[in-house]
């Protein structure tokens, strides 16, 4: 059996636990970063899972010097964004307006995912255990103490856990987590259009949910249609052509005939609220903190301002007492108001929009109209999805 000893063990290299390693790069702690599956290197094929970069999530993949490497050619800037209600009602933002170059970035998870695993290859206060899994976790006032399949064995003063949302880490720690299942998956899939997106990233609330096409280079979308079994179902189960019309009869061939690129797949719908972000020796960031409805496309972003708040924390402290309660507890705090308003502006959106009530059905789009003429509204809301 080995025993290793670290200042930090953080537990999932997706791209909010491979983020935080890199932002503890000079920090002088003794880190290890344990992940079950590395990312694979990217092919030419257009992944099916496409975030929607916020420019405050690029400026700290910027910082990391991962920006850098990545296939700028991939990437679609947002210039504007238009969002219709089901009977009509518009809001529309854009950069421009805003005073900023683009609102977003619509990029492939598997190549920021990748980045940034590369960035870490390199890190020389890091410890990487790739394909590793984790099988008995403990803390005691001497810290923790994590033991992985292989019999090897991790102490450290903090574990971080970044292993998403159904967290083991979390598990074991015995933190709660209200899990409300929306009833609903995000389906996903890539399209070419027959008209140019012009980097407009388009919305519709729905009455059979909320379809999103994020603007991909080369006249390339990403859809995300948000939606019940049923009808998720029937998406999965259609064939490309089946798909691809459905898809453009919904957003009203705003952008001509769509053909579909690779494949379809859905991910089910959940908000997770857990009962604390810290314990004496443990921290969660991104899923394994949080779950948010994909409609704001926020979930990594919201994600990556955990990893560099607790990156910040801890920077400012060095290795005496990186898992101190106290300590944590400033992280805790300067994220839970952030994480609140994200998890309430998506929540109520999605209650909003689902109920069947005229009343609301005719104030949702008043609502949204109004708010399109409401300059600080407008403000204040874009200032969340830049941040
Ligand atoms: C349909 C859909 C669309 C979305 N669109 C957007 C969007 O446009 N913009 C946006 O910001 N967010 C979006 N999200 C949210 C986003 O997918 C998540 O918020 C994000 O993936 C969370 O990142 P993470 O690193 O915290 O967790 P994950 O991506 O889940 O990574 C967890 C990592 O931990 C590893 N792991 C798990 N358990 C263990 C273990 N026991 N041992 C070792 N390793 C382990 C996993 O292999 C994985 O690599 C969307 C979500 C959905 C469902």
């Amino acid at each position: 059996m080995t025993t290793q000893n670290y200042d930090v063990v953080i537990v999932g290299a997706g791209i909010v636990g491979a983020a935080f390693a890199a932002a503890l790069r000079d920090s002088g702690l003794n880190l290890a970063l344990v992940e079950q599956h590395p990312p694979e290197p990217p092919t030419d094929d257009w992944d099916t899972r496409i975030y929607a970069i916020s420019p405050g999530s690029a400026a700290l993949l910027e910082n990391l010097g991962v920006w850098q490497t990545l296939d700028q050619s991939r990437n679609g800037p947002v210039y504007g964004m238009s969002i219709r209600g089901d009977s009509g009602a518009e809001l529309e933002f854009d950069a421009y307006r805003a005073g900023v170059p683009q609102l977003a970035w619509i990029m492939e998870s598997g190549r920021i995912q990748h980045g940034l695993w590369a960035a870490l290859q390199n890190q020389d206060n890091l410890t990487l255990y790739a394909g590793a899994s984790c099988s008995e976790l403990a803390w005691s006032a001497f810290g923790a103490r994590l033991a992985l399949g292989d019999g090897t064995v991790l102490h450290s003063k903090l574990v971080v856990a970044a292993d998403g949302r159904q967290s083991w880490v979390r598990a074991q720690a015995g933190i709660a987590s209200r899990r409300e299942d929306y009833l609903q998956s995000g389906v996903v899939a890539n399209f070419v259009t027959e008209q140019a997106h012009r980097g407009i990233a388009r919305q519709w609330f729905r009455e059979d949910g909320v379809l999103a096409w994020l603007p991909l280079p080369d006249n390339h979308i990403s859809m995300v249609w948000s939606t019940d079994a049923e009808h998720t179902k029937a998406l999965m189960a259609a064939s490309p052509e089946q798909l691809a019309e459905e898809v453009g009869r919904a957003g009203g061939y705003a952008l001509g005939k769509l053909c579909q690129l690779g494949t379809t797949a859905a991910f089910p719908l959940s908000i997770n609220r857990v009962s604390t972000l810290v314990k004496p020796g443990l921290a969660l960031i991104g899923d394994a903190a949080h779950g948010v409805h994909p409609l704001a496309g926020q979930g990594v972003n919201l994600g990556l301002r955990d990893a560099r708040e607790l990156a910040n924390v801890l920077l400012q402290r060095g290795a005496a007492g990186c898992g101190e309660l106290a300590l944590l507890r400033r992280y805790e705090r300067a994220r839970l108001a952030d994480i609140a308003a994200m998890q309430t502006v998506t929540d109520s959106l999605h209650h909003l929009f689902r109920s069947r009530n005229p009343m609301l059905a005719k104030l949702r789009n008043i609502g949204m109209d109004f708010t399109n003429q409401l300059t600080p509204v407008k403000t204040w809301l874009m200032r969340q999805a830049l941040g």
